[in-house]
């Protein structure tokens, strides 16, 4: 938790809502935005803008070796990121935190990598039924290459984790277990704490795909024991094209580079290049300076609140929100864990979820219709897709209400 002086106990959900100026955006026939689209990302707030109107219009320089004010402040800065993200993971070590573009590019990164100098014809990649697509295709390609064989965790109708029949797929055979630390499309929490000691036992490499998490919960790597952590900035409140890849120490160490070029290197000759030290090896090229800059100031704006006042409030809307929708008819929520995110998908009997999505976008509301990259999870559930409303710390009660007219007006125009 924050000890941070600055901490908003009281959790004033108007005071926070001024943060956030997209808020106030008039919509379609001036309706105010009602934007229920986090968990695909989420709004900024003005002091990540404030940042990145401030390097572009102070301090834009290339970082690293720069022999300039400008380019030494924004390698410090850069760095300073670096760090903050170091200790919002509790990382051991600040070396240990990669810049990437996203979870996406995180993924492929270790696929590419760990997976093409670690992985064997025969050997198992084990990953669940409710893996994002960014998490399944990326192995798929490498297993391709190796010979690897995926095995898929499988879920009740609720979207849990089977948990004994993940233990019996677990073998020596299974070289890496790769998770969602919770699922984008069902909001379930996964229980981790018991199925990553499950698996160490067998010596498995563990990915942990923090995408959906990283926004809602407190992550500690280091408890979790995970060799590698993923999350992408745009879903903590921070800008696109900004993300991060933890990998354990002893681990990055061992892997070959991923992309070519310069900062990655430490000497170049036509003959042979040798290679810089983590986390430089794997940052190829000019990074997103800004955004990563900008980074700095969601996870320090996320951790400005109370852990507990945030959770309560996340809750109480997945809560009210649940009961409100669960009365109306022939609506079927997917996804009832009993640890879940302040994630909805659902169905409405008789009607597509891409006509609710159209209807609820005329009345301000915005929410995600589709399979959410998650196409192997809808056809478990046989669906081919369905609508998702999710909250982030801004949102309140009263645009529930709204949004839960709207949804009874768009069924009644839809039946
Ligand atoms: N995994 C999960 C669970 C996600 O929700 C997402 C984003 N929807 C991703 C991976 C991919 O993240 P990104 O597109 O930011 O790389």
């Amino acid at each position: 938790m924050n000890t941070d002086t600055t901490t908003d106990i009281t959790f004033d959900i108007q005071k926070i809502r001024a943060d956030f100026p997209i808020l106030e955006t008039k919509v379609h026939n001036n309706k105010t935005l009602v934007y229920l689209d986090n968990a695909a990302t989420s709004q900024k707030p003005k002091s990540v803008l404030d940042a990145l109107q401030s390097y572009y219009t102070t301090q834009n320089a290339n970082i690293h070796r720069g022999a300039h004010f400008m380019a030494s402040k924004s390698t410090q800065d850069y760095e300073n990121t670096r760090l903050t993200v170091k200790n919002f993971l509790n990382a051991k070590h600040t070396e240990e935190i990669i810049f990437t573009r996203g979870v996406t590019e995180a993924i492929n990164l270790v696929a590419q990598t760990w997976g093409r100098q670690n992985l064997q014809k025969g050997d198992e990649i084990l990953l669940s039924t409710m893996e994002h697509h960014s998490n399944i295709v990326p192995w798929q390609l490498i297993a391709e290459e190796k010979g690897a064989v995926i095995k898929v965790i499988p879920i009740n109708d609720n979207g849990e984790i089977l948990l004994d029949e993940y233990e019996k797929l677990l073998s020596p055979k299974t070289k890496l277990l790769t998770i969602c630390h919770v699922s984008n499309a069902l909001g379930t929490i996964n229980p981790l704490e018991k199925m990553i000691p499950l698996a160490k036992k067998f010596g498995t490499t563990i990915f942990v795909d923090g995408a959906q998490a990283s926004v809602h919960l407190t992550i500690d790597v280091q408890k979790l024991d995970a060799d590698f952590y993923a999350f992408s900035g745009h879903k903590v409140y921070a800008p696109t094209g900004i993300g991060i890849l933890y990998g354990k120490m002893d681990i990055l160490e061992k892997m070959p580079p991923y992309h070519g070029g310069g900062e990655m290197i430490k000497d170049v000759s036509f003959e042979k290049s040798t290679y810089n030290v983590v986390p430089h090896k794997f940052e190829a090229g000019t990074p997103n300076i800004a955004d990563a800059i900008a980074l700095k100031n969601a996870l320090d704006y996320l951790q400005n609140f109370d852990k507990n006042a945030l959770h309560a409030h996340e809750q109480a809307l997945l809560q009210y929100a649940t009961q409100e929708m669960q009365k109306i008819e022939g609506l079927k929520i997917i996804g009832q864990a009993k640890e879940k995110i302040s994630v909805i998908s659902f169905v409405v009997e008789g009607v597509h979820h891409s006509d609710i999505g159209t209807l609820l976008d005329m009345e301000g509301v915005a929410i995600r219709t589709g399979h959410h990259c998650t196409q192997p999870l809808h056809k478990r559930l046989g669906l081919d897709g369905s609508a998702r409303i999710s909250f982030a710390l801004y949102n309140t009660l009263e645009e529930i209400d709204i949004f839960i007219n709207a949804l009874k007006k768009a069924i009644k125009m839809l039946l």
